[in-house]
Order: structure tokens, then sequence, then C-alpha cells
């Protein structure tokens, strides 16, 4: 069988990338491209040195340029690619997002179809030198998930975080992950609980929202012998800052969402 040029076009583009991360998670909601732009933001400040990258690689469902607030903003192509859209001076993105040409679109695309861009993003933006690419997918293991893994096989995919909140349903979707992880030979950094715990704003009470699987996540990682990287609370100003694109961490230092996050941060 032929092998895909855009395969070598691939390692080309990437392999000089440091570190090349896909953010997974068993479904949609948790919190995944939430984390992917606060890891992200909290990378990319934590040392003006280091360049850090988004791809958006969920192409159904663009979220990046929002929660990254550069809705709008447009990428344009030169002689050595596309470029991608700054949000900081070492913190750059590209999406589909910004390729559409209202917000309301809906894209409604075959496996191929959904192949081929995912091949263009990984070979023609023009990321100049990064340390970190993280990559924000689809909830699930689709398509998109198989493009990216073939793609990324010869560039050296450093591994994948796999994000979840603690409900039994969707533990029972991270061991999806997991397994699509192993048979595919991509090496599993960790995994991040979303929304654990709800500390009240007010009185800063802890409250648990999801009943009797506090703990969930980390006796999975135990199970599975996979690296459990750190909890993020549920935190209503959290989810204000990404509706609006702000930067949660520098609006708001000290949350308790913005303290997991910085150990997290720190673990990686
Ligand atoms: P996914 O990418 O997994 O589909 P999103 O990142 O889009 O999920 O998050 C879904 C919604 O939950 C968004 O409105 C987001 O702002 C909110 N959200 C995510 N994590 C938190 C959190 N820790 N606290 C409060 N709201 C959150």
């Amino acid at each position: 069988k032929a092998v895909d040029p855009g395969i070598q076009l691939v390692k080309d583009r990437l392999e000089a990338v440091k570190h090349k991360i896909l953010i997974l998670s068993g479904k949609g909601g948790v919190g995944k491209s939430t984390l992917t732009a606060l890891l992200s933001r909290g990378i990319a400040q934590r040392n003006s040195e280091l360049n850090v990258a988004v791809l958006d690689i969920d192409i159904c469902g663009p979220s990046q340029p929002r929660v990254l607030g550069v809705n709008g903003e447009q990428v344009h192509q030169s002689g050595s690619g596309w470029s991608p859209v700054y949000v900081e001076d070492n913190l750059s993105v590209m999406s589909i997002g910004f390729l559409l040409s209202s917000v309301d679109d809906a894209i409604i695309w075959r496996g191929p179809k959904k192949n081929g861009m995912i091949r263009q993003f990984l070979s023609e933006v023009d990321w100049g030198n990064l340390d970190y690419l993280l990559m924000d997918t689809p909830p699930g293991t689709s398509d998109e998930h198989l493009s990216a893994a073939t793609y990324l096989a010869k560039a050296g995919l450093t591994g994948a975080i796999i994000i979840t909140t603690p409900q039994e349903v969707a533990l029972l979707d991270v061991r999806k992950e997991v397994d699509f992880c192993r048979k595919l030979n991509i090496n599993i950094l960790g995994v991040i609980e979303n929304m654990s715990i709800f500390v009240c704003p007010c009185c800063q009470r802890q409250s648990e929202i999801f009943p009797a699987t506090t703990g969930g996540a980390q006796r999975m990682c135990n199970e599975f012998n996979i690296p459990f990287l750190g909890s993020l609370p549920l935190d209503p100003k959290l989810a204000r800052c990404c509706d609006e694109g702000k930067d949660y961490l520098t609006e708001l230092p000290g949350s308790p969402a913005m303290k997991a996050l910085t150990s997290i941060v720190d673990i990686y």
C-alpha cells in the first residue's frame, strides 16, 4: 500500500518541535478545550523563552479562537505556509474556526476531507521555532484522532493528556481513550480531572458535584499504571473568562482552579 506523502511532510514540519501533545477526552463538555487553552497559556506565561502553540483539530466544533480570545482573526498564507494567529508573543493558535466565514457555520465533512484538513494543519502551518504544540481534538476516538496519530507517528508524538470529569460515565469513556492510545502506541502522559469539586466563591466551602466518585480518576490511573496529573475544581469565574476569551490566569490570580492549574503545569 502506498505511503501517504503527508507523513513525510508532517515529519519535515514538526520534527523539531520538542513536545507534541494530543489532548483527548472520552466525552464532550468535560473541559478539554478549556484545559488545552489554560495549559498553553500557563506554559507560555511561566517561561517567556518557551514558544507554545495550540492546534485546534476539532474540525466540527472548533472552540480555540473563542477561548483564547482571538475570534474573528484572519490567518494568512505566505510562501512558507499558513501564519497562525498570535495570542501572545510566545503563544500562537491555528484553528479551522479562522477559516469559516461565520462562527455559526456548521462543518459537515466526511472522513477523507477531515483527514486532508488535518494533514494540511500539521504540515503547512509556519509555527517558527516551537517548544510545545498542544493539539485540541474532538471528543472520543474518531477520524480526526486516527489521522493525527498516523501523520504524527514519524514526526515523534510526545504523547497524550486525557481530560475527564469524575462521573462514572466519563471515567468509563476514559478507559476507551486509554485503550485507543495503547493500540496506537501513543504514550499516555497522564489524566487531568476537571470539575472535581466546587469551591463556593462566597464561603469557600468545598462540595462534591458528582456523588460517590471522588478520587475515581486517581484510582483508575493507579489501575492502568498511568500518571494522575491533578484536578481542577469547577469555578464559575473560569467559565466566564473562557466564554469571554479572557486570560483566566492573569484575570483571577489565586482562584481555586488557578492553584490547581499551576500545580499541573508545574508537574508537567
Ligand atoms: P470540551 O472541550 O471537553 O467539549 P469545554 O472546554 O468546551 O469542553 O468546556 C465546556 C464548558 O465548561 C465551557 O463552557 C467551559 O467554560 C466550562 N468549563 C470547563 N472547565 C471548567 C471549570 N473547571 N470550571 C467552570 N467551568 C468550566
